[in-house]
């Protein structure tokens, strides 16, 4: 016990959920420390003095859509992809600021969950902005394989697991065995491209303009993509296209389930595509143990029969998606040997 706490005295280690919607932050020993949006709000260089960073999180989530034209709210995160470095590394260097206590003498250990079709320059980037932003030593893992761990399946084992993760940007499909990724695939399609579809069936059909708050909310709270689901009904508020004045619709779960056809049915496709090229022997054990949702987008109601229905597999869903990435990766962290075997080179 005193040994722990000594030795926790002299190092620290920390696990990083680069999401493009939410940034989430697991500290060894502690578990989740904290959990935000991937938001950066940044002042642009008016006289000379080069961009300001604002507010990083929920701060600066609760100003997208609402600022003026000086100021800017950037996810850095695009598409899975790191777009924007400097704000990134303000971001990273934000999140480990608020994990890291101050108990610690050393800088600490750190693992960043990168998309599974990462690049070496992205990589050699994402180490150097770890690093710049305060860690002693970075690890990288791949993001199926840290969700894949979080959500309890075995990866050391010779047995193929198929995980799902829709995330705000992107959809990310992996077939794992023997601690490596042997099958994947990504789309540029996650909760973006749902919010987006919301948006456009609205303005299509009621004339109505909406930002990507609200739609967000429509589809948390009433879209649902099955048809044997119950039915709800939500008032919208946004501005009249024709009048130009801010008026209210009402629309129900059947109608938002024809606005979300397209982006579902991306996320099935590539589903199907990645069993395809899946090696036979693994393909049958993904019969057997069926297929692992996770990301905040499996929370998209009916999404998971959807899936049941086209591919006749067992469909599961991690107990809490938003965290699996997270706490595998920190899972990871505390067994030494386990990070050496899924950490990327
Ligand atoms: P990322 O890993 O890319 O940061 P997350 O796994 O945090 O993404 O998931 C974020 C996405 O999940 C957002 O697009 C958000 O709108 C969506 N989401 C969150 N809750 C729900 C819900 N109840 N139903 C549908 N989508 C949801
Ligand atoms: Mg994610």
């Amino acid at each position: 016990m005193v040994l722990a706490k000594l030795s926790s005295l002299f190092s620290s280690a920390i696990a990083i959920d680069l999401g493009t919607a939410n940034t989430l932050v697991y500290m060894e020993g502690k578990g989740m420390v904290c959990s935000e949006p991937s938001v950066v709000a940044v002042a642009k260089d008016v006289n000379g003095r080069g961009d300001r960073i604002l507010a990083v999180g929920h701060e600066a989530k609760n100003m997208v859509g609402r600022t003026p034209d000086s100021i800017q709210a950037i996810r850095p995160i695009k598409d899975g992809v790191i777009a924007d470095f400097e704000v990134t590394e303000a971001m990273l260097r934000y999140f480990i600021r608020k994990a890291h206590d101050r108990s610690t003498f050393f800088r600490p250990r750190i693992v960043v969950c990168v998309p599974p079709c990462i690049t070496s320059v992205e990589k050699r980037a994402v180490r150097e902005a770890t690093l710049s932003a305060g860690a002693r030593e970075v690890f990288l893992i791949e993001e199926p394989m840290a969700a894949a761990i979080g959500a309890g399946l075995d990866v050391t084992s010779p047995t193929g697991s198929m995980v799902v993760d829709i995330g705000g940007g992107t959809t990310d499909v992996a077939v794992i065995s023997l601690s490596g990724i042997v099958a994947s695939r990504s789309i540029r399609c996650g909760g973006d491209k749902m919010d987006e579809a919301i948006i456009n069936y609205v303005r299509r059909k009621f004339n109505l303009l909406i930002g990507d708050r609200t739609a967000e909310r429509i589809k948390m709270n009433v879209a649902s993509v099955s048809p044997h689901m119950k039915s709800q009904t939500m008032e919208i508020k946004g501005r009249d296209l024709v009048a130009g004045i801010p008026r209210v619709i009402s629309t129900c779960s059947e109608e938002l389930r024809e606005a979300l056809i397209e982006p579902v049915q991306d996320i099935v496709d590539c589903v199907h595509m990645t069993l395809e090229c899946t090696p036979p022997e693994l393909a049958a054990d993904i019969v057997d143990r069926g297929i692992m949702l996770v990301g905040g987008g499996s929370l998209l109601r009916g999404l998971d029969q959807v899936l049941r229905d086209e591919t006749k597999l067992p469909i599961l869903r991690s107990e809490d998606p938003f965290t699996a990435v997270v706490v595998g990766a920190g899972t990871a962290l505390d067994k030494i040997e386990l990070l050496r075997d899924v950490a990327l080179r």
